[in-house]
């Protein structure tokens, strides 16, 4: 029977409904790739885009200001908007990068978010990527994006005061009682990280990725924390990827304001679109029980042990 959930972190509404994924789904696999001629992320045509502002050692990443900004350097939109191209290679998508390149990316990322956090008028960082049109990625070739900004947004403080709230009515962190209960929708995890499937996800096969430690900014991360997070990512990414081949998604990081809680990543698949409930209502309709979806996620996972992710 469907049920409606809230979203402890957020305070979102989901209804989540098995029933609704007996309907007949016809997903868009399809990607509109352009040509390497006319992509302005391929190496070969760097004068279409702004000048570069990092380069990795390895020449791999690379970031430049977004020459569309969504926040720039004026009163009514403060803030910096930049793009971070992650592999040379037109075609290459990030589940098929090894570890050592994911690890290059966060090293990138992490690079501009101290450029960025020196500056006093910012007040929070939001890193995302977009893969695939489903996700409202524009461009084909992989890259992130960076937006500074002179505030914090509405879903960051949700999140802080749900914490704050449970903190002082459990007398403990809502984020370490997660990671060593039993009843959570655990998927994998290593010292540093948990995957698991929010009790409330917004979409089918939503993962969170969190911090074990009280690491509240993903600036904070150690070498070894990075190489985990690499790692766990492109597990759950190829798994995510047995289960609807091709998937558009977004990933999302969630810097704690003021470095309290847990850093933690959400992967979330783009398995059809936000039709007029979902805008009308900010209530998400899911038809894959999370933890059913922990369940499968954590099979694939586990057959492909001993398959080397790098
Ligand atoms: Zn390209
Ligand atoms: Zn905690």
């Amino acid at each position: 029977m469907p049920e409606i959930r809230k979203d402890f972190l957020t305070g979102q509404l989901v209804a989540i409904s098995e029933e609704r994924g007996e309907r007949p789904i016809f997903y868009t696999r399809g990607e509109t790739d352009t040509s390497r001629e006319q992509c302005p992320f391929c190496p070969e045509n760097r004068h279409m885009t702004p000048d570069d502002i990092y380069v990795s050692d390895n020449k791999r990443v690379r970031v430049f200001p977004n020459k569309y900004p969504a926040l720039t350097d004026t009163p009514r939109a403060y803030g910096f908007h930049e793009v971070i191209i992650d592999t040379p290679v037109h075609s290459e998508k990030l589940k098929d990068f090894n570890a050592g390149d994911i690890t290059t990316i966060f090293l990138a990322i992490q690079s501009r978010l101290d450029h960025h956090y020196k500056n006093p008028k910012i007040k929070y960082i939001q890193i995302i990527k977009n893969e695939g049109q489903n996700a409202g990625a524009s461009i084909y070739h992989s890259h992130w994006q960076l937006f500074a900004m002179d505030f914090i947004p509405g879903m960051q403080e949700t999140i802080r005061k749900n914490l704050y709230a449970y903190s002082q009515k459990a007398n403990s962190c809502f984020l370490c009682d997660l990671i060593n209960g039993k009843n959570t929708s655990k998927i994998c995890e290593d010292e540093y990280f948990l995957a698991y499937s929010p009790y409330a996800s917004t979409c089918p096969h939503m993962v969170n990725i969190t911090s074990k430690s009280h690491i509240g900014s993903f600036r904070e991360l150690d070498a070894a924390a990075l190489t985990a997070l690499s790692h766990i990512i492109k597990k759950v990414l190829s798994a995510l990827d047995t289960i609807v081949c091709g998937l558009s998604y977004n990933i999302c990081f969630q810097d704690m304001p003021y470095n309290e809680g847990h850093f933690f990543v959400q992967l979330i698949p783009r398995i059809g679109n936000l039709a007029g409930f979902e805008l009308s209502t900010g209530c998400f309709i899911n038809y894959v029980l999370p933890e059913k979806s922990s369940g499968m996620l954590k099979d694939i996972i586990a057959k492909a042990n001993g398959k080397d992710y790098n």
